[in-house]
């Protein structure tokens, strides 16, 4: 069977470079645009994801046509477009209305600075954009266009950081368009906030959720042979702080053996199927001598999506959250609120999960340990043992509200912790914006989860674009929060959403 590396990377992705003007302009001018478009597609090289300049758009048809071959392309993630000089917008109705992929107007211009003395009419016939991108802007109002608009000169480091920032939505958009995603077993028995409605996931964010009997993975776990079990053990022993007892030698070393077989068997079922996230429950485990924790740490770290409990519209936001995050320092992992220091002005949220915890979350080498684990009545499971680094980061939750999926962010900031010496998990530690009460009275209004995503690779305005590009709902609770406002936003949404999908 063919395997498929799951790839987290942005090189193979392009947004492509648009620019809109008529032929009524003539040769001359026309040489003109595309030479300083072209300079202005190079001002933003270097970015995470290619940008390809294209030739300079003149009428409605190629406009079109251009927006067909954009929504057949896997590679082309996005567009950039930008009205260098005045191009009629009703060009344009029936491209943007065919366009299905994330859309960024750039309102720039060549200059930055106007040579004042030399403007003559034909400087001012070429530069226009002031001028043209309010025809665009009008047209993609009109027409109900979602776009993310970015104003100022390339050269401006802040324009560079806002096309950074959808692109990677852009990125993780496209990655939850082609997920698919591998449940193992279903939720956990009674509980209401990790169901779903699976059909409608598939058709608002383009994910395949479905489920496999586990003693289809125990079959791959069996299959793992003793070379890829000696060879991963090595890795660990090269990469962790390994506990005496797990080493070769070492009284319970068959249980680091247990864990590698585990993650031999997860890794080829995942590749051979080409998913990208998965989920396991405590509550059906099937033949597997332990609860998954190492092996599902280190699929997350590498960028798979991962819930618990058989919560995969986590496990959704953990894959969406690694690939936004790409080459970026930090990570993404699953979260799980689950006690709080109540000390009044100093209020933290102690978070972690049974085992399931990104080492990505650490820059410090994780121990590797075993313990015991009162719920799932298997073996003692392995698992990395680590705290989050200090420094911001953002908690991702999404509920099903039934009539759509709601996205519950907080801007948070991790801490140092205090040690935690018989703590044997990977966990965090955070104050949330704008403070501790206002934060979960929020949390709790949204009825928002108890399980998120937590990355530390990138901030709320991703999330934000993504949440655009994806018409999904999303309410962000950060330093400007208050719980009246929020409470009101929330009300008002209600009508929002269900308006904007019509009957
Ligand atoms: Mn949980």
């Amino acid at each position: 069977m063919t395997r498929t590396p799951l790839n987290t990377s942005l090189d193979e992705y392009e947004v492509w470079f648009v620019t809109g003007s008529q032929n009524l302009y003539g040769e001359e001018t026309l040489r003109q645009v595309a030479e300083q478009s072209g300079a202005v597609a190079e001002g933003l090289s270097g970015l995470p994801v290619r940008v390809v300049w294209k030739p300079v758009l003149k009428d409605s048809d190629s406009i079109r046509r251009l927006a067909l071959e954009v929504n057949a392309r896997d590679d082309v993630i996005g567009v950039i477009a930008w009205m260098h000089t005045f191009s009629p917008a009703k060009m344009w109705i029936s491209g943007l209305d065919a366009l299905r992929k994330p859309l960024l107007h750039l309102h720039t211009q060549a200059n930055v600075e106007l040579p004042w003395a030399e403007i003559d009419f034909d400087f001012m016939n070429l530069n226009q954009a002031a001028h043209g991108d309010r025809e665009f802007g009008y047209i993609q109002t009109r027409l109900g266009v979602a776009r993310k608009t970015v104003v100022g000169h390339v050269s401006n480091p802040a324009v560079r950081d806002q096309v950074e920032q959808w692109q990677r939505a852009a990125a993780g958009w496209a990655a939850a368009r082609t997920l698919k995603l591998a449940r193992f077993g279903d939720n956990m028995r009674y509980v209401a906030v990790t169901e779903g409605d699976k059909t409608e996931a598939e058709l608002r964010f383009g994910v395949q959720v479905n489920t496999w009997g586990v003693n289809e993975l125990v079959e791959a776990v069996d299959a793992a042979t003793d070379a890829d079990v000696d060879a991963l053990v090595q890795v660990y022993l090269d990469s962790y702080d390994v506990a005496a007892e797990l080493r070769p030698g070492g009284e319970r070393h068959q249980s680091l053996r247990d864990g590698a077989a585990i993650e031999v068997g997860l890794r080829s079922f995942l590749e051979e199927g080409g998913f990208g996230a998965f989920t396991t429950s405590f509550e059906d485990l099937g033949g597997l001598r332990q609860l998954p924790g190492l092996a599902v740490q280190r699929l997350m770290a590498e960028g798979y999506g991962f819930g618990a409990e058989g919560d995969w519209k986590t496990a959704i936001l953990v894959r969406v959250a690694n690939v936004m995050g790409a080459g970026l320092p930090g990570g993404a992992s699953l979260m799980e609120d689950y006690t709080y220091d109540l000390v009044p002005g100093n209020e933290r949220i102690l978070g972690a999960h049974m085992l399931e915890v990104s080492p990505s979350l650490t820059t410090a080498k994780p121990r590797l340990e075993v313990h015991a684990l009162g719920i799932g009545g298997k073996d003692d499971p392995v698992r990395l043992v680590f705290t989050a680094d200090p420094g911001p980061a953002v908690v991702v939750a999404m509920s099903d509200m039934r009539d759509r999926f709601r996205l519950v962010a907080n801007v948070v900031e991790n801490v140092d912790a205090p040690d935690l010496p018989k703590l044997p998990v990977g966990r965090a530690v955070w104050k949330p914006a704008p403070d501790f009460a206002t934060s979960a009275a929020c949390w709790l209004a949204a009825g928002a989860a108890h399980h998120t995503v937590m990355t530390t690779a990138v901030g709320i305005e991703v999330f934000r674009d993504f949440a655009d590009i994806a018409g999904t709902e999303l309410v962000v609770i950060d330093e400007d929060t208050t719980v009246r406002d929020f409470q009101r936003e929330l009300r008002w949404n209600q009508a929002y959403y269900r308006l904007a999908q019509g009957i």
